[in-house]
């Protein structure tokens, strides 16, 4: 009965279970320097951005990424159960994931994915997503800009739209809110400026945020970074440099493998901590 009342009353929290950017790291076909000691030792591997929201022995997903299998092992082995899966937008990083939950594996039933309108409508046209929703794993489930989308009686989860590459669907960010604290998670958006929400608004409504740092700065891929446009950390630093009060609370994530903030004893990881702000590990939790 204690045991029991211990877990109904925990208060409810967050799980950072990967924080790597689509491809992961070590990533498909990179045998360079970033890569190179992370084959050699799985300690060193970095799983796709992904956060668990648990409440009461129950975890939703945000992001069903190709690490889905040990993600949502690590639920269990924490005695979790799933309880449904938001999605933040249609890039292979943040949805591929489902295809864990159709017949040829885990043969799920009904589990809950909410979408915003282009990504639902993807997941119930497009093969062979929508086989998977028509032979009943997914349930799909329509978010919308702005309104909040209540998991249980304590948490509700708001998608709020920012823009992204957006080829196949919209993209948004989730804002997380508790009985007392609020997180925002944000893997993927454009530079800053080229969203209508300042920075320093989205971090004063929040207690802590996951914030999109693929790129520790210009120059880090062979090819034009313009075509893959995501705010540096150097200009994320940059823009919260007179605010210590908003630095303490970003959480970096969705860090590409080329980002050498990834190795924490890298002076990239270094200058990151020395400044206030911190890269987020996967195991990280945070109270709600
Ligand atoms: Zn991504
Ligand atoms: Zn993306």
């Amino acid at each position: 009965m204690i045991a029991w009342l211990a877990v109904a009353y925990a208060a409810p929290e967050v799980i950072v279970l990967g924080v790597a950017q689509d491809g992961g790291h070590p990533q498909a076909g990179c045998t360079k320097a970033c890569c190179r000691a992370a084959w050699d030792d799985p300690a060193l591997r970095h799983h796709v951005a992904s956060l668990a929201i648990v409440d009461d022995g129950k975890a939703w997903l945000v992001d069903a990424t190709p690490d889905l299998p040990a993600q949502l092992h690590e639920l269990q082995r924490r005695g979790l159960t799933l309880a449904g899966i938001l999605l933040t937008h249609g890039h292979m990083g943040h949805y591929t994931g489902l295809l864990h939950l159709g017949r040829e594996v885990m043969g799920a039933d009904a589990v809950p994915v909410w979408a915003m309108p282009r990504m639902a409508t993807l997941l119930k046209e497009e093969e062979p997503w929508a086989l998977i929703g028509r032979l009943g794993h997914v349930q799909v489930r329509s978010l919308a800009d702005g309104a909040p989308v209540a998991l249980d009686e304590r948490i509700t989860v708001t998608p709020f739209l920012v823009p992204h590459r957006d080829e196949l669907t919209e993209t948004v960010g989730f804002r997380i809110r508790g009985p007392q604290r609020t997180v925002v998670w944000l893997p993927d958006i454009d530079k800053w400026e080229r969203w209508d929400t300042p920075l320093t608004t989205l971090l004063e409504g929040a207690d802590v945020a996951w914030l999109d740092a693929t790129f520790y700065a210009d120059g880090e891929l062979s090819r034009p970074m313009s075509e893959v446009p995501h705010p540096f950390v150097v200009e994320t630093m940059a823009t919260l440099a007179d605010r210590p009060d908003l630095k303490a609370k970003v959480r970096l994530v969705h860090l590409n493998h080329t980002n050498p903030a990834l190795d924490p004893s890298s002076a990239a990881a270094r200058a990151v901590t020395e400044v206030g702000l911190r890269v987020a590990r996967e195991g990280d939790r945070e109270p709600l």
